[in-house]
C-alpha cells in the first residue's frame, strides 16, 4: 500500500471522514479517526501496512472531534485494537459521576485539555494541537516523524484549494477563525484533512492565506443550494443504509 508521506497511510476503506494510519514510535501505529463505522477492509488494510512495513501494535487512536462521522466506528475499532489509547480533546467528553471522561459509549484513556493553542505531547514524535471552535475540543495531531499535519475538520480540502467549515457547522466560529492562524503557527507543510484531498506542499502558505480572509456573508441563493445538497446528502446516506440493510 502507497503511503501518502513517509509513515503514514490513508484508509481508503473509510466511510464518513478520511481515516489515517500513522506510524508512530519504536514501530508502532496510531490511527487518525474512524469515519461512520468500522469495516473488515479498514481491518485488513490496517493489517497490511504492518504487515508490509513490519510494525507493530496500534497503540492510539486519536480522535480529531466529537462528530458522529469521525466517532461513529470507535467502539469497533477499539474492539479490534483494545490496547489502544483513545485520545480526545477534554471539551468534547462528557464526564460521569466518577469523573470518567466518555466520547459517546467509549471510556477516553488520554484527555487533552483544549485552551487555545495548548501542545500537548503524546510521543516523542507526536505532538495534539487545541484548536477549539469546529467543537470545542477540536484537536490536531503533528507527526514530527512524517512531517504531516492531522487537521480534522478544521480545514476542508478540494481539489485545487483550501475552505472553511460553513459558519454555522461550526460550535464556535469566532473561535474557529482564531483556531486557523494558531494551526498555522504549528504545521507543517503536508496536511491530512478530515474530509478531500491530502495536501502535499504549501500548507502552512495556504493556510495563512486562508486564516486571514473574512466571512463572506451568504447570500440567500447560496443559502439555499448548500441546504439542497445538505438534505441530498442526508437523504443518500440514507438511502446507502438501507440498501447496506437489505444485504
Ligand atoms: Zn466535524
Amino acid at each position: 500500500m502507497r503511503p501518502i508521506a513517509s509513515g503514514v497511510w490513508q484508509l481508503h476503506s473509510a466511510r464518513g471522514c478520511n481515516v489515517y494510519a500513522v506510524e508512530i514510535d519504536n514501530c508502532e501505529l496510531a490511527i487518525v479517526d474512524c469515519g461512520f463505522r468500522i469495516s473488515d477492509g479498514i481491518i485488513s488494510e490496517v493489517a497490511e501496512i504492518r504487515a508490509e512495513n513490519r510494525l507493530g501494535d496500534v497503540t492510539y487512536i486519536l480522535v480529531t472531534h466529537r462528530h458522529r462521522d469521525h466517532v461513529g466506528g470507535l467502539r469497533d475499532l477499539h474492539h479490534y485494537f483494545p490496547q489502544a489509547r483513545i485520545v480526545v480533546g477534554r471539551e468534547d467528553c462528557v464526564f460521569d459521576e466518577d469523573n470518567v471522561a466518555w466520547v459517546g459509549e467509549n471510556q477516553v484513556t488520554i484527555v487533552v485539555p483544549g485552551e487555545m493553542g495548548l501542545v500537548t505531547r503524546l510521543t516523542t514524535s507526536l505532538r495534539a494541537l487545541s484548536l477549539p471552535g469546529h467543537t470545542m475540543g477540536s484537536l490536531a495531531y503533528i507527526s514530527e516523524k512524517s512531517g504531516v499535519t492531522f487537521t480534522g475538520d478544521t480545514i476542508i480540502s478540494h481539489k485545487n484549494a483550501l475552505a472553511r467549515p460553513l459558519k454555522f457547522l461550526n460550535e464556535n466560529d469566532t473561535l474557529y477563525i482564531k483556531s486557523l492562524s494558531v494551526l498555522a503557527g504549528f504545521a507543517t507543510d503536508v496536511a491530512a484533512p478530515g474530509h478531500g484531498y491530502v495536501i502535499q506542499n504549501s500548507f502552512i502558505k495556504r493556510l495563512s492565506e486562508l486564516a486571514a480572509q473574512p466571512r463572506k456573508r451568504m447570500n440567500p441563493v447560496e443559502a439555499y443550494r448548500i441546504i439542497r445538497g445538505l438534505i441530498a446528502f442526508v437523504k443518500l446516506r440514507r438511502r446507502r443504509n438501507v440498501q447496506e440493510a437489505d444485504y
